[in-house]
């Protein structure tokens, strides 16, 4: 078998690695780039996450997943190949300011004061089937914020996948959406 069929999800929570105090004293920071130093390691996630999404669709009976709407920015990391995977569009959300042309915004409350994050007008159609990805799932206000951009457009909201869950802050019960993990902190 190739490297890729013997590598493991548990091999690759393995090459998290975890730094206390980063950005800011307080915060145990789970790094997700050693993963992308380990092909093998990177394959076997994506395919991971694309099985996951793909048996989703499945029990929602939407047909397939439209759209993969990556989360600035790690979320740009996983978007674009599980979107490939998926036979859907890659659309991103960004931070405020960064995206060309008529976006639509939405504010929401961070740690310390207030975020913006934008999406570009066209970039979903009323009806279409999203999935939302990106690297961790902490408080839920980022990707609280991405669902109410995706509705907002029209929509619908399948899953919201993360890598990495951090249990311990209740970030899920902010989503409207289905909501999964590839690993718990
Ligand atoms: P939240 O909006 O609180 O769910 O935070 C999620 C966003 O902040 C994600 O885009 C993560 O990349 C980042 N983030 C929050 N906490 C951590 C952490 N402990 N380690 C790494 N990234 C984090």
């Amino acid at each position: 078998p190739s490297d890729s069929e013997t590598y493991t999800i548990e091999k690759v929570k393995s090459l998290i690695k975890t730094y206390p105090d980063f950005p800011q004293e307080g915060i145990l920071f789970r790094d997700i780039f050693p993963i992308f130093q380990i092909p093998a390691a990177v394959d076997c996630l994506i395919n991971y996450l694309a099985e996951l999404a793909l048996e989703e669709a499945k029990s929602a009976k939407c047909g397939k997943i439209d759209v993969v709407v990556g989360l600035d920015a790690r979320g740009f990391l996983f978007g674009p190949s599980l979107a490939i995977k998926l036979g859907a569009k890659f659309v991103p959300i960004r931070k405020r300011g960064k995206l060309p042309g008529p976006t639509i915004k939405y504010e929401y409350q961070k740690e310390y004061g207030l975020d913006v994050l934008e999406i570009q007008s066209d970039a979903i159609l009323p009806g279409e089937n999203v999935l939302i990805v990106d690297d961790l799932l902490a408080t839920g206000g980022t990707c609280g914020a991405a669902e109410k951009l995706v509705l907002n457009l029209g929509g619908r909201v399948i899953l919201n996948q993360f890598v990495i869950e951090l249990v311990g802050l209740g970030g899920r019960k902010s989503l409207s959406g289905k909501t999964m993990s590839v690993m718990e902190f």
